[in-house]
């Protein structure tokens, strides 16, 4: 058998060469691990069109312009003018976010690079890194930054001294670019690069007490955790997972652990990458508390505060559970970059214990927080993600904004092959998002395509190809939007019976030309916002749908915006927005039927059917809604 083998390079591939090691001398391990972005194409789709947007906004980004604070921290001669917005403008100088680009760029075009073959984009993580690292020499200590006032926000955060803006935070993106071009583009000269500026972190930190860090980690300091734990498992040093613990953040990470929820009042995009930080130290030394706060995080962040597209916070805040209603009628709700971390931690805690709840909300997520978030005309991304009823959707100007959620949108569009398919190592593969793409399972010798147009049809077909035949289980994740999936095998019924974790297992040799065919049947449904029985939404499978309120006053190019702080001040309009009225069971699953029909020949759109007052509304998938004004929520009142 070459299975301990090909796991210990699929691992090393993944950046846990260490455990890797360890791995092939242990019976199979159950712990999943995501597909090589490599391995993974997208075929045609909502997903590779936005895939396909991204790229073109990446390549129209000058790498030199991205260079320009490293250079001149460095005393070498930038070759291109900085950028605006958060790079070097006012009112955002404060937050010391300079250079936070160049690390979500450099993690966005390794990736693409993964994603889709195009050497163009090595070809930019190459140049970046060897320009990163021209930086470093001319230094000489291992620190690369692009703040104005050159590392002083990093030397007055080290002296206990009180600093400027959020530096821990931006080089967190540089530390992750750095992972991303060695782990995604082979990137030559990324290991040492990243190893350099983890050791400048190390002797800069290292003087300090636990409780000087505790003060310092009060700001917010990104995945800082995470991504040192990454180094050590790449770089086979322990010494960064032993740092990586002392960036953890305690006034946070201990009553998370304890399943104490204390995240009233927080803002809400500083403590996910903690958690994900604290699963991945769980998955590399197995300390029992880092892995349960990380569970009771996801958990207590998915189904007490989110709304219904898997979005949460107002003004990047979590609120108290209990304020939803209040919430509502802002235009700063569900930031993107919460929905990016949240779906990063939720693909580490699905490696681990897989399970279909873990799926559902990626996919919840993904269709109507990140899809949604791509502007199909302009391929650029939304700040924050309105619950106001009636507002309108509002993108980052390519040039002159690089918000936070610019970068994590360089990165979301750029990586949706990274969680379709899962494998364990060993002769099961996990099918968890219904994405047309094909998968290249190199260890068995199979490839699958997934044929699709899902959501706008309710199947899905795997068809494999495979050089001589192969004994593996397929699991098929059954949603639970899903209550009468089958399957059958060739033709053949297949018994779907979905074991405890929500997969239909198929398990047999498989042979080039076998077919599996998945039937997904949608059914309408109502959910409200939490705790506030009388303000549903309308959900159809795992797709939102919103109101269409029509497009007074919106203009694509009005939509386009520079500064994120004004969301919510331009395109407000007296919109109508009709409630619902009647007995509140006609929202029943069984009665809804009757008061909202889908409008034919018009995939995944509705209207009410005597429900509206004063007029009945049409519903389609809040994704598709663009350039449209819309309500996610409706008041139910009595007639
Ligand atoms: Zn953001």
């Amino acid at each position: 058998m070459t299975a301990p083998l090909s796991r210990r390079e699929l691992l090393a591939l993944l950046g846990l060469g260490a455990l890797g090691a360890l791995g092939a001398a242990m019976p199979p391990r159950r712990r999943l691990s995501a597909f090589d972005l490599r391995d993974v194409r997208l075929l045609d789709g909502p997903f590779r069109d936005a895939q396909q947007r991204d790229a073109r906004y990446l390549l129209s980004l000058d790498p030199d312009r991205l260079l320009h604070n490293f250079r001149a921290n460095a005393g070498l001669a930038p070759k291109a003018p900085v950028y605006g917005g958060w790079e070097s403008e006012e009112p955002w100088v404060g937050i010391r976010c300079h250079g936070h680009t160049l690390g979500h760029y450099l993690s966005a075009v390794a990736m693409m690079h993964a994603s889709t073959g195009d050497a163009q984009f090595k070809q930019r993580a190459d140049y970046l890194v060897s320009e990163l690292r021209a930086c470093q020499r001319a230094r000489g200590d291992g620190l690369v930054c692009a703040f104005p006032d050159g590392s002083k926000p990093l030397d007055d955060a080290v002296a206990g001294r009180p600093f400027a803006g959020v530096p821990w935070y931006t080089m967190h993106k540089i530390f992750a670019g750095l992972r991303d071009a060695h782990v995604h583009a082979a990137t030559p000269d990324a290991l040492p690069a990243l190893v350099a500026l983890s050791e400048w972190t190390w002797n800069a930190t290292r003087g300090m007490s636990d409780d000087a860090m505790q003060r310092m980690l009060d700001t917010e300091h990104g995945g800082m955790t995470e991504v040192l734990a990454d180094v050590s498992a790449l770089a086979n040093e322990p010494k960064y997972l032993a740092l990586a613990r002392r960036f953890a953040h305690h006034a946070v990470l201990d009553p998370l652990a304890e399943g104490r929820d204390a995240l009233d009042g927080l803002h809400a995009n500083t403590q996910i990458p903690k958690f994900i930080g604290y699963q991945r130290v769980h998955e590399l030394d197995g300390d029992p508390r880092y892995g349960s706060a990380a569970r009771f995080f996801w958990s207590t962040v998915t189904t007490r505060r989110s709304f219904v597209t898997g979005g949460h916070g107002d003004q990047e805040h979590f609120f108290p559970v209990a304020d939803f209603a209040r919430h509502i009628g802002s235009a700063k709700t569900m930031e993107t970059c919460c929905t990016h971390n949240m779906l990063r931690l939720t693909r580490a805690l699905f490696a681990e214990a897989p399970s279909a709840a873990y799926a559902d909300y990626y996919e919840r997520a993904l269709y109507n927080g990140i899809l949604a978030s791509q502007d199909p005309q302009s391929g650029m991304m939304t700040y924050f993600q309105a619950t106001r009823p009636g507002y309108v959707r509002l993108y980052n100007t390519p040039e002159e904004s690089f918000w936070c959620c610019t970068g994590t949108g360089m990165e979301n569009h750029a990586k949706y092959g990274d969680s379709i398919y899962f494998h364990d190592g060993g002769d099961a593969l996990y099918v968890n998002l219904f994405v047309p793409s094909t998968v290249a399972w190199r260890a068995r010798g199979l490839t699958l395509t997934q044929t699709t147009r899902f959501p706008d049809e309710e199947t899905t077909r795997l068809t494999v190809d495979a050089a001589r035949p192969a004994r593996a289980t397929l699991h098929v994740r059954r949603p639970a939007w899903c209550g009468a999936m089958t399957v059958s095998v060739n033709g053949r019924p297949w018994r779907a019976t979905a074991a405890p974790n929500g997969y239909v297992p198929i398990r047999r040799e498989w042979r080039a030309g076998d077919v599996v065919d998945v039937r997904l049947p949608m059914t309408l449904r109502t959910e409200a916002l939490p705790g506030v029985p009388n303000m549903v939404a309308f959900v159809y499978g795992p797709i939102v749908l919103a109101g269409r309120l029509g497009t007074e006053g919106v203009t694509p190019e009005a939509q386009i915006i520079k500064n994120e702080r004004t969301s919510g001040n331009m395109l407000n309009a007296a919109v109508e927005v009709p409630s619902l009225v009647g007995d509140p069971r006609d929202l029943a699953p069984r009665n809804l039927a009757r008061r909202v029909r889908p409008v034919p020949n018009e995939p995944l759109t509705f209207e009410t059917v005597g429900l509206g007052r004063p007029r009945d509304v049409r519903l389609a998938p809040y994704f598709r809604l663009a350039h449209e004004r819309y309500t996610l929520y409706w008041n139910v009142r009595d007639a």
